[in-house]
C-alpha cells in the first residue's frame, strides 16, 4: 500500500495570515512549519497503522521547503525544493494506490474559502478545465487521476472539503477550519484537528484496500479544454507566446491538450511566466 502526500499550508489548522504564516519572512513562519509538518505526521502516523506500506511526502506550499525533515515521521520520505516540474504533484506515478492532500485550500474567488487561490495568486482570476472551474485540489487530482491513482482523503477548511466532494463524493473530509472570509477563520486546536486528520486518514487507507475507490478517480475525457481567466492583460500576452495558446477575450485563453498530464504541465509553464508580470 504505497500513499502519495501533497501537503500545502494555508488549510492547516491554525494558519490564517499569509504575511504572518505563509513566508519566510512572516513572524509565525516557524510556528506555521511545525503545524504543518504534525498534521502531516499525523496522516503518515494512521496510513501506516492501517496497513501503508510506503508513503512519500511532497512539500507543496511556495517555495517547498516548508516541511521540517527533522520532526517528519521518520517512516515516510521526503520531496523539498525547487523547480518540481509537476510542482505539487512532483513524484507521483502509477505506482502508488491512493493520495492524500493535507493543508489544501479552497480555489478562486471562494468567499468562504481562506487564502483561496488557484496556483498564481496574483495572476490567476479563474482556470476551467473542459469548462468546469477548478481548485488546486482537482487540478492536482487530474494529475493522480491520469495515473490512475485515486484521491483519498483531504484536510483543510470546509469550503475545500465542501468543493473537492462536490467533484469527487468518495473522497475523505478532514474539516481543520471554518473560513469566515479569505482572510479569517475559526479553527480546531492543533492536537483536535490532527485527531480528525488521523481519523480521515485511518477510513482512508481502509477504503484503498478494500478497493473502494470509485468515487475518488479524478479523470478527464480527452481532448481536453483548458481555459485562463488573468486578472491583468499583459498575462494572456505572454501565455500566448507559448505554442496552441489562443486569446479568447482581452484578459483570457485557451488551449487543448491531448491528455490530462501534458496540459498540466503546460498549465504550469503558463502560470510560471505569468509572475513575470
Ligand atoms: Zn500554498
Amino acid at each position: 500500500m504505497r500513499i502519495y502526500l501533497s501537503a500545502d499550508m494555508e488549510g492547516v489548522a491554525g494558519i490564517s495570515s499569509r504575511e504572518l504564516h505563509l513566508v519566510p519572512e512572516g513572524g509565525q513562519f516557524a510556528e506555521a512549519r511545525v503545524l504543518m509538518t504534525e498534521e502531516v505526521n499525523a496522516a503518515i502516523g494512521a496510513a501506516f497503522d492501517a496497513g501503508a506500506t510506503y508513503v512519500l511526502v511532497n512539500d507543496s506550499h511556495g517555495h517547498m521547503n516548508n516541511l521540517l525533515p527533522s520532526l517528519l515521521d521518520p517512516r515516510a520520505e521526503l520531496s523539498q525544493g525547487y523547480p518540481k516540474p509537476l510542482y505539487m504533484m512532483e513524484g507521483i506515478n502509477e505506482e502508488f494506490d491512493g493520495v492524500f492532500f493535507i493543508g489544501y485550500h479552497a480555489a478562486i474567488g471562494t468567499a468562504d474559502g481562506l487564502l483561496n487561490h488557484s496556483y498564481n495568486s496574483r495572476g490567476i482570476y479563474n482556470v476551467r478545465v473542459n469548462g468546469k472551474t477548478m481548485s488546486e485540489s482537482m487540478l492536482n487530482g487530474r494529475v493522480a487521476g491520469h495515473y490512475g491513482v485515486p484521491i483519498a482523503m483531504i484536510a483543510g477548511d470546509a469550503a475545500t472539503i465542501r468543493q473537492t466532494q462536490a467533484d469527487a463524493p468518495g473522497v475523505r473530509g478532514a474539516v481543520v477550519k471554518w473560513s469566515y472570509t479569505r482572510g479569517a477563520t475559526r479553527a480546531l486546536s492543533p492536537e483536535r484537528a490532527r485527531q480528525v486528520i488521523a481519523a480521515a486518514a485511518t477510513d482512508a487507507t481502509r477504503d484503498l484496500a478494500a478497493g473502494k475507490v470509485k468515487d475518488m478517480l479524478m479523470v478527464e475525457t480527452s481532448p481536453i479544454v483548458w481555459e485562463i481567466d488573468w486578472v491583468y492583460t499583459p498575462m494572456a500576452d505572454l501565455a500566448c507566446l507559448v505554442p496552441g495558446v489562443q486569446r479568447t477575450g482581452d484578459r483570457s485563453i485557451r488551449f487543448e491538450s491531448p491528455d490530462y498530464l501534458t496540459g498540466f504541465r503546460a498549465f504550469q509553464a503558463i502560470a510560471i511566466i505569468s509572475y513575470s508580470v
